[in-house]
């Protein structure tokens, strides 16, 4: 069964929705526990309506709920643990075409690769944060610390924090989920959006150390492990098994893969929250408009869908309303979700990734440099 309904669990019981089978969905370890009993409660009240119902969200949740019930383990996991290990696969391959002296070939190797990198860096990390490769804790434990940090370069438990505790919690929040800290205003529109954040690869271990600080010896020690591990495998099968001459022209050849699709993964995760609704942490609305009005979903892309996933590009709206969902039950649950959004009269925000990208670079000053309005739901609460 799918794990964690943390969110979940705390809107029954402060919604009072006895009928939803909360047993089914325990089991969220110790990483998913800090998103507490308190925020939760927080994500659902607002401007102190106290323990009032979130009814729309209940209902919803239960036609979501009977349809996962529903699916196989292979709907809920297996779909998306398959396209991973097919990453994994590619990896061979892509290291032998790499030894090779035609270009043609040598780039093929270098493409295998970079493919290869996204779908475990960028799918492989974002469901491991979420806890949806297993049913267990502690090899959600255990993925955690291979996608993140072996595969990811980040630290697991800044990354969890800062993506369940921080963006899926509170979501457009003003100070707490609102996506500043994907902005860098001393940079230039052009600059950000196509030249930086080739540099992604070298920033993430060096950010992730700066995270260093607040974790224990051990936690930190593991860390700085994890990570050069990860680095010195590619680093030592590009010599060994490419055939890497020299050490500059490997590592070159590390940062062209790892970066290959950095400038897609900026430009998703500003495109889907920036510009949209912003709350007030003292007057935000309940979950279920907070997430309508302030998630975007982006049409299907074939290579964007395998290497960065769905709940990432066409149901982020899904993924934030369901955040324990893997990828494919999210594209599984999305019809129920944008029907139900529509015939409540709700927002069901979708947007074309050119038009984002126009839109940013048009008001990249509004967008991205300046402090963003706060919306207030009037009448909808
Ligand atoms: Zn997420």
């Amino acid at each position: 069964m799918q794990n964690v309904p943390e969110e979940w669990r705390e809107e029954q019981r402060a919604g009072g929705g006895g009928e939803v089978d909360a047993k089914a969905w325990e089991g969220r370890e110790a990483l998913f526990q800090i998103n507490t009993v308190k925020e939760n409660v927080e994500m659902m009240n607002e401007g102190g309506k106290g323990t009032e119902k979130e009814s729309l969200m209940m209902e919803l949740t239960r036609l979501v709920q009977k349809t996962v019930k529903e699916s196989s383990w292979w709907e809920r996991r297996g779909i998306d643990i398959t396209i991973l290990v097919l990453a994994f696969l590619l990896l061979p391959p892509a290291f032998l075409l790499l030894g090779s002296s035609q270009v043609l070939v040598f780039v093929l190797g270098m493409v295998l690769m970079g493919v290869s990198h996204a779908v475990i860096s960028i799918k492989g990390t974002h469901l491991a944060s979420h806890g949806s490769l297993s049913e267990s804790p502690a090899w959600d434990d255990f993925w955690a610390v291979f996608f993140i940090e072996v595969c990811g370069s980040f630290t697991a438990r800044a990354g969890v924090t800062g993506h369940i505790k921080m963006h899926h919690a509170h979501t457009n929040v003003i100070g707490l989920g609102d996506s500043s800290t994907w902005k860098i205003p001393c940079l230039p529109r052009s600059v950000y959006l196509f030249i930086a954040p080739l540099a992604i690869p070298i920033i993430t271990p060096l950010v992730a150390l700066g995270q260093l600080k607040d974790h224990s010896v051990s936690q930190a020690l593991r860390t700085v492990l994890m990570v050069f591990l990860g680095f010195y495998c590619q680093y030592w099968l590009l010599m060994r098994v490419s055939g890497f001459q020299c050490s500059y022209s490997s590592l070159l050849c590390m940062l062209l893969c790892r970066a290959m699709f950095s400038i897609p993964y900026i430009h998703v995760n500003i495109f889907q929250h920036i510009g949209l609704s912003m709350f007030s942490p003292t007057r935000r609305p309940k979950r279920i408009y907070q997430m309508t009005h302030g998630v975007l979903n982006l049409p299907r892309n074939p290579l964007l869908d395998w290497t960065f996933g769905h709940s990432l590009i066409n149901c982020h709206v899904e993924h934030h309303l369901f955040p324990f969902l893997s990828d494919n039950m999210c594209l599984k649950v999305k019809p129920i979700v944008s029907q139900y959004l529509k015939e409540k009269a709700l927002p069901y925000q979708e947007d074309t990734y050119l038009s984002r990208l126009q839109l940013f670079f048009q008001q990249y000053q509004e967008l991205m440099v300046f402090a963003p309005p706060i919306t207030e739901l009037v009448g909808v609460q």
